[in-house]
């Protein structure tokens, strides 16, 4: 129950384990072109789509090294790990970087990324659409609205919603969107998926430097998006195995439904965190259907806690990461997640803090948790 990996249906892992293909074959060639149809519905864009062997950090590398040259201006908006990091690797491939900060928990508000556009002319935006630090949803729609305002590209990290949550890249604006194939696509990691606008394709197209990266060229990828039995660089076929049996198995259970799901588990195991009186770190206004971060009551020990979790219970947290670590804790409900792990998982975080003598109702979390999903 960690926020990523995420737990593998065994449809995918035999899915990896298939005979390994040449990667120019007519064969491998359609695999590699279903899967990229099913990933631009996934993305909901017709837009171009590049799935590379990597993950999500290289989905950022490749996002902005396509898009970025030396001393392009770049506003990076976070309020978690995952947004500073963005603003790092913006930093590495030579832009001149501005942060917009909000405290861990909080998401910007819209009036607060208006002003900061104004106030310079930026070339490019970025944001994280669901901080794994934080479990902060940010309005990612609104982003998108305002960057197009303001003619400035748009950069999403979907790293932790894509596949659990709606992410519109066409209908929000998203100019280049990426995410990892580790968490709510419910594949191994080892993929990063990246898809540029036409908009995006035409910055890249009228660039004067070449893109830091060689390997994460679009335009050297281009060619065999279109025709995958030309060769750039080796695709890794067991791990494009795994996708294309994840996207299908997303696309089976239906978008819509999908992320319905998700919401319910979300709220169920909210509502049962709150009935044993733990704290959360966000508002339900902006928590993600992802996961969720939780307070440690006081006295209840990080270490202790999710080593009980683990060994007494069979079930494996996240800590936390900055200034939460030991404070709070991660749990992850998103991919293959069910009534059955979110019921096994608050029984298990019942048992552990009762471990560690925080004094509550034993059973309240489950209970309450049950009347929301059965409701
Ligand atoms: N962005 C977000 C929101 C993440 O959660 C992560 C990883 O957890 C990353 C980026 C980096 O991805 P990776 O660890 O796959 O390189």
């Amino acid at each position: 129950m960690i926020p990523g990996p995420t737990n593998v249906d065994p449809k995918v892992l035999r899915a990896m384990a298939r005979p390994t293909l040449s990667h120019t074959s007519a064969a491998f060639a359609s695999i590699f072109k279903e899967t990229l149809t099913d990933l631009g519905r996934i993305f909901q864009t017709s837009g171009v789509i590049l799935p590379l062997a990597g993950t999500g950090t290289l989905g950022a590398e490749v996002a902005f090294s396509n898009i970025i040259e030396p001393g392009d201006k770049v506003l990076v908006i976070s309020g978690g790990y995952f947004g500073d990091r963005l603003a790092e690797i913006a930093v590495h491939l030579g832009a001149t970087v501005d942060k917009l900060e909000v405290p861990w928990g909080t998401a910007p508000t819209v009036h607060d990324v208006e002003k900061k556009l104004t106030s310079s002319k930026y070339k490019v935006m970025a944001a994280v659409h669901v901080d794994t630090s934080t479990a902060v949803a940010n309005p990612a729609k609104e982003l998108g609205a305002l960057a197009r305002e303001k003619d400035v590209l748009f950069v999403l990290d979907t790293v932790c919603s894509m596949g659990g949550m709606d992410v519109q890249v066409d209908g929000w604006e998203i100019n280049v969107c990426f995410t990892g194939s580790q968490k709510a696509l419910a594949v191994p990691p080892g993929m990063t998926i990246v898809s540029f606008d036409s908009k995006a394709q035409k910055v890249r197209e009228e660039r004067k430097s070449s893109p830091a990266s060689y390997y994460g060229d679009l335009k050297r990828w281009l060619p065999i998006l279109n025709d995958p039995t030309k060769y750039f660089a080796t695709p890794p076929v067991n791990m494009m195995y795994a996708l294309h049996e994840g996207c299908r198995m997303v696309l089976a259970e239906g978008l819509e439904e999908r992320f319905s799901r998700h919401a319910k588990m979300a709220s169920a195991f909210r509502a049962g965190l709150r009935a044993m009186g733990l704290r959360l770190l966000c508002d339900d206004a902006i928590a993600s259907n992802t996961l969720t971060v939780a307070y440690y009551p006081p006295g209840v020990r990080d270490a202790e806690f999710r080593k009980s979790m683990q060994e007494e219970f069979g079930i494996v947290v996240a800590g936390e990461l900055g200034p939460l670590k030991e404070k709070a804790f991660r749990v992850g409900h998103m991919g293959n997640v069910n009534r059955s792990d979110i019921l096994a998982t608050l029984g298990a975080i019942e048992g552990s803090l009762n471990k560690e003598g925080y004094k509550f109702q034993l059973g309240t979390g489950t209970s309450t948790a049950n009347s929301v999903l059965k409701a």
